[in-house]
């Protein structure tokens, strides 16, 4: 290992991924993206390719992988697939949300695992990474559908997970309902009530106040802080929001109540348009209450436009946030957006950029905040909710507000400063990649060779 050449030792890793888990270009992407930038890192500090650290975070701890029957309204028994990656658990339990939708494979499961374990380190919190989830649709399903499918994904699942142990939460599809299934089947099946084996419960179920919230502002409190560097600020800006899940529409009512104009969003059937402003109560109303399509938007703005598949990325803007899933934002949307003016872009969900977008971004001065920094906030609040339920006390929503917005301070900060450290000022996918790693790397070594 003496004198090894740090580009040389990231690449033959990078190949060794690759080899080893054919046919998941997500997880490639996610790894890629992470040890790009810290070959400066290796140069300084060799200790971490002499315990061969980076190959050892890209093997996750375990991968469990597991059948999922259950019976549908009709009487019909159906099978889906149920996972949960437990990544890397060094600095606290393995924590992560689970994600229901057709799309989640052991690819994407993994991808979001590893991305975890960086954005949980750049919190300041302890918690590991992990992720999960079933490639189950919950989309037209009945609240016992749901409940029943639920329940038999923890019969399962219950045997892996618990408050120092792993902790899941919510992601894509599943929110407080789905928790609290959980929790009910997991007190259940455990035969104890601990509610700290979950986050996102159900305020009653205790849940944290703001959770729901959380992702969605943070991603505008550290856009803010990207647009205070710019002498910047969201007051008067146009801003579009893709997706209408908690992530989009907590962070367009938190851009709206900094004085934005939020001009998009969307679901998986199209993007609504007002060139004026969208009224983000009425698609919290649509969306969260009523669990209607976007398009029931334009029944009461008929001066909005609803567009069926078309990219969102084609509109006008000065600030992007992308808030609805991996890979939503090619090159070409990338192309479009600096076409169209766009300065900043904060990522609200879960890799939404591609890696010819960003580098789009990166060539034009774009302003960039990666997801795994960006979109802490939600898992930040969910380190909170367990430490009320340790404590058995609850924080208001003010108090939680404060510390979300302090986290998300810090990790801007931490991440600018790395960045400049390790010779990349202003690159904060380099910053946030390099602090989130050095933390874990560091104690892996303090650990041992395990
Ligand atoms: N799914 C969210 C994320 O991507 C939150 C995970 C959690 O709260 O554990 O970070």
């Amino acid at each position: 290992m003496e004198g090894k050449d740090a580009k040389k030792y990231v690449n033959e890793v990078i190949e060794k991924v690759r080899e080893r888990n054919p046919n998941e270009p997500e997880f490639y992407q996610a790894v890629e993206e992470l040890a790009e930038s810290l070959i400066p890192v290796f140069e300084k500090y060799p200790v971490y390719m002499e315990n061969a650290i980076l190959e050892r975070m890209v093997e996750p701890d375990r991968l469990i992988m597991f059948r999922v029957a259950w019976i549908d309204d009709e009487g019909c028994p159906q099978v889906n697939r149920g996972y949960r990656v437990q990544f890397n658990n060094a600095i606290g339990p393995y924590k992560g949300g689970l994600r229901f939708d057709p799309s989640v494979n052991a690819s994407i499961v993994k991808f979001l695992g590893f991305e975890q374990i960086f954005k949980n380190s750049l919190t300041g919190q302890a918690i590991g990474g992990g992720k999960g989830g079933a490639d189950f649709d919950p989309k037209n399903r009945s609240d016992m559908e749901i409940m029943r499918f639920t329940q038999s994904f923890m019969n399962e699942l219950s045997k892996y997970i618990g408050p120092n142990v792993d902790v899941p939460a919510g992601d894509i599809g599943v929110g407080g309902r789905e928790i609290d299934y959980m929790v009910g089947q997991y007190k259940r099946l455990r035969g104890a009530f601990e509610k700290g084996a979950f986050t996102g419960k159900g305020i009653d179920v205790g849940g944290s106040l703001m959770r729901k919230e959380s992702t969605g502002y943070g991603t505008v409190y550290f856009a803010q802080r990207m647009l205070e560097d710019l002498g910047k600020q969201f007051e008067g800006q146009r801003v579009i929001v893709s997706g209408a899940g908690k992530v989009s529409i907590y962070a367009m009512e938190k851009a709206v109540e900094f004085g934005a104009k939020v001009v998009a969003c969307s679901d998986s059937g199209g993007y609504i348009y007002d060139e004026n402003g969208l009224d983000v109560e009425l698609i919290k109303q649509l969306k969260e209450v009523e669990q209607k399509r976007i398009y029931e938007y334009i029944d009461s703005y008929p001066n909005a436009r609803y567009e069926a598949e078309k990219s969102i990325w084609m509109l006008p803007c000065d600030i992007a946030l992308p808030c609805a899933t991996q890979n939503e934002l090619d090159e070409d949307g990338a192309k479009k957006l600096v076409e169209n003016g766009v300065y900043a872009v904060a990522e609200g969900a879960n890799m939404p950029c591609s890696h010819d977008a960003i580098a789009v971004f990166q060539n034009n001065k774009v302003a960039f905040g990666p997801g795994k920094a960006a979109n802490a906030g939600g898992v930040a609040v969910s380190a909170l909710e367990m430490a009320q339920n340790s404590s058995r006390v609850s924080w208001s929503f003010e108090a939680i507000d404060n510390m979300l917005q302090e986290i998300m301070s810090n990790i801007y900060d931490k991440s600018v400063a790395a960045a400049k450290e390790y010779g990349s000022e202003g690159n904060l996918i380099a910053g946030a990649n390099i602090a989130g790693f050095k933390k874990v790397a560091d104690v892996m070594i303090a650990q041992g060779v395990i």
